[in-house]
This record gives C-alpha cells, sequence and structure tokens, in this order.
C-alpha cells in the first residue's frame, strides 16, 4: 500500500491530477466509490451500446484543455461532435485513459480521513483503512468534500474552520437524467421544443462519433424541474420524462423498449472556490468548483481537468526545495 500520494475520487479532475502526479513519478493510490471510471462522465453500459448519461458533450475555452482533447482525439479516446467533443466510446472513455495503468481502486466509500506523524489514512465506513500516504488529492463536489472533511473532524491547522464553512457555501445545480431504449430503427425528425415539460435536451447517442445504433437516447431536465422533482421516485420520474420524450419526438410507446432515470444531486457548480492554500498539510482540492478567477470563464469539466492538473502542480511544487 506504499504510496505519495492519495486521490480520493477520480472523476476528471481527480484522474488528471493522478495522471500529472504519476508523470512527475509519484507513486499514485487512487480510491473511489463507483464502480468504474466516469464521475459526471459516466457513461451506463449495456450489451447493445452505452448512455452518457452523465455530460453529453464537453467544451474547450483553453488552449491546455483542447491540447489534451487533441492529443485525445488522436488516442482514439476522443471525437469532435458539433461545436464540442465526446468522449470515444463513451464519454468515461476520457476518464479511463487519464487512469490507464495506475493504481485504482473502485468501490471503495472514503468515510473518513486522519492526519497523523505526516501522513493521511483514509478510512471506509467500518473503519478499515483503505490508503495511506503523506499527500492527499480530495476530488469530490463541493457538498461531499464539505462531509467528509467535517466527519473527519481534522486539528483546525490541517483543515481551517474557514475552508469548511466556504465548502459549505458551494451549492449546485441538480440534474435528472432519463436512459431511454427504443427500438434501433425509430427515427424522428428534430424533436419539438415542448416548453414546459421539463425536458432540457434530448441525444441520440448514435448520432455521436463512435457509438453504434442502439436505439440509445439520453434526456437531461431542467435545472428547475429537476429542482422541483428532486426527490420523487426514479420510477416516476423515468415515467414522465418518456412521456415528455414521446410528445417531442413522436416515437411511440410501443417502439419503446426501456426506460429508467438517474438523480444527479451534484450535476454543476452555481459557486465557485478559489484553491485553498492547505499543501502545508499535504492536502489539495479539486473538482469543478474549484479554481481562481481565470477559471470561472470556462464550463465546469474543463475547470474540473484544470483543477486537476493544477492541484497536482502545487503539491509537485511544495515538495521542491526551497532555494
Ligand atoms: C447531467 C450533466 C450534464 C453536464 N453537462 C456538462 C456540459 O455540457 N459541459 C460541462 O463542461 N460540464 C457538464 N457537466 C459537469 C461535468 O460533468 C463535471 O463538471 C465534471 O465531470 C466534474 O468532474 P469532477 O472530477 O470534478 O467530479 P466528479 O466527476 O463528480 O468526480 C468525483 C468522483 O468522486 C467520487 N467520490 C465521491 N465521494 C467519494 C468518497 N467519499 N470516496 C470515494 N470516492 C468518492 C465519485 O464516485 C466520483 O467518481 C454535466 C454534469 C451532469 C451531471
Amino acid at each position: 500500500m506504499d504510496a505519495d500520494v492519495l486521490v480520493v475520487g477520480t472523476g476528471l479532475a481527480g484522474a488528471a491530477a493522478a495522471r500529472a502526479l504519476a508523470e512527475a513519478g509519484w507513486r499514485v493510490r487512487a480510491l473511489d466509490k463507483g464502480r468504474g471510471p466516469g464521475g459526471r462522465l459516466s457513461t451506463r453500459r449495456k450489451q447493445a451500446g452505452g448512455f452518457d448519461h452523465g455530460a453529453a458533450t464537453l467544451q474547450a475555452n483553453t488552449p491546455a484543455f483542447a491540447g489534451w482533447l487533441a492529443e485525445e482525439i488522436v488516442a482514439g479516446r476522443a471525437a469532435p461532435w458539433g461545436e464540442g467533443y465526446v468522449g470515444v466510446p463513451g464519454m468515461n472513455g476520457l476518464v479511463a485513459g487519464l487512469l490507464d495503468g495506475l493504481d485504482v481502486h473502485w468501490s471503495v466509500a472514503v468515510a473518513t480521513l486522519h492526519r497523523e506523524a505526516g501522513s493521511w489514512r483514509a478510512l471506509d465506513a467500518e473503519g478499515r483503512v483503505v490508503g495511506a500516504a503523506p499527500a492527499l488529492v480530495l476530488a469530490v463536489p463541493a457538498p461531499q468534500a464539505w462531509a467528509l472533511l467535517r466527519a473527519s473532524a481534522l486539528a483546525d491547522d490541517v483543515v481551517p474552520p474557514r475552508t469548511l464553512d466556504a465548502l459549505a457555501g458551494i451549492r449546485y445545480a441538480p440534474c435528472w437524467a432519463v436512459l431511454l431504449e427504443s427500438e434501433p430503427s425509430a427515427e424522428c425528425g428534430p424533436p419539438d421544443s415542448g416548453a414546459g415539460d421539463g425536458v432540457d435536451a434530448i441525444y441520440r447517442e448514435a448520432d455521436k462519433p463512435g457509438r453504434p445504433n442502439a436505439g440509445h437516447w439520453v434526456l437531461h431536465a431542467t435545472n428547475a424541474w429537476s429542482e422541483a422533482n428532486l426527490e420523487a421516485d426514479a420510477g416516476t420520474v423515468a415515467l414522465r420524462l418518456r412521456d415528455a420524450f414521446i410528445a417531442r419526438t413522436g416515437i411511440g410507446p410501443e417502439a419503446i423498449r426501456d426506460v429508467s432515470a438517474h438523480r444527479w444531486r451534484y450535476s454543476r457548480p452555481l459557486g465557485i472556490l478559489d484553491p485553498v492554500p492547505l499543501e502545508s498539510a499535504g492536502l489539495v482540492l479539486a473538482g469543478d468548483a474549484f479554481g481562481p478567477p481565470p477559471l470561472t470563464d470556462v464550463p465546469p469539466a474543463e475547470r474540473a481537468w484544470l483543477s486537476g492538473r493544477a492541484a497536482a502542480g502545487r503539491l509537485i511544487a511544495a515538495r521542491q526545495p526551497k532555494s
């Protein structure tokens, strides 16, 4: 279990940090409560193909992120689509590529963190040590970072109360996503606008590069509808948004094979925190809610990637001997 750094959370931010640290020669141990790579760039696999039920597409506003995506296109893990980019063969291919060859442990939910004698230890809910290292990248959505740090009861000189307060102030927009499987032959023109039915966007997976025509569709509900129906059960949400899909596309219920819904409590942050200067305790926070002012103008996924790279850079700089 010897590692120089623990990375908790391997969405785009944690994966970017893990890759940059590994490239700098650090031994990385990464932990994620999910069953596979992606985080909010998840792709749910079914036999016939996948559903990108998190972010459907990425935009690049900085040369650094555009440059990385260009490399990923050459590597076959990304493709241009419309005015943006998608991962190939699913959005999660981008995260999988960053984590390729690294020591990543799935289905490991970190419940508490401890700092003792210059080392971090991560424990699961049963109190088992699931990782230990002198440095820690915490790359989970801000409300989850807040909950984890609060449950960990760390000393004030490790995580000052004002940092916890700042994290507590970051809110996220929720999003209900519906995964709908139709007969692959079901066709429709551009979906009607259907204002007021709660649907923000409809994506047909087969329209994206590198996907088979499996009749897979993803619907994203609007922020307002998602907020209003946040605690509804997934089955009810799936049926209501399926009805909106039928009305908008003209694809009838007889052509729909399956429908399910996924609730994203934290889809996109509504505020941004400056990077928190915690490196003295070997801790950096990363994710789409973190970034100095220049990063506020970039879309959240890009900010997550940039923040992961920046977090790695800050740990590497903190380890250099001072001249
Ligand atoms: C429906 C939807 C649509 C979106 N559309 C866009 C878009 O068009 N453009 C755009 O730029 N962005 C979009 N986003 C946002 C984008 O997906 C995110 O900004 C980005 O993926 C965040 O990456 P991250 O690494 O910061 O967080 P995440 O991807 O959330 O990664 C955090 C990881 O931490 C893990 N984790 C959490 N707690 C623990 C714990 N206690 N122990 C272990 N692991 C833990 C989680 O399993 C997860 O894998 C969208 C998001 C959603 C949900």
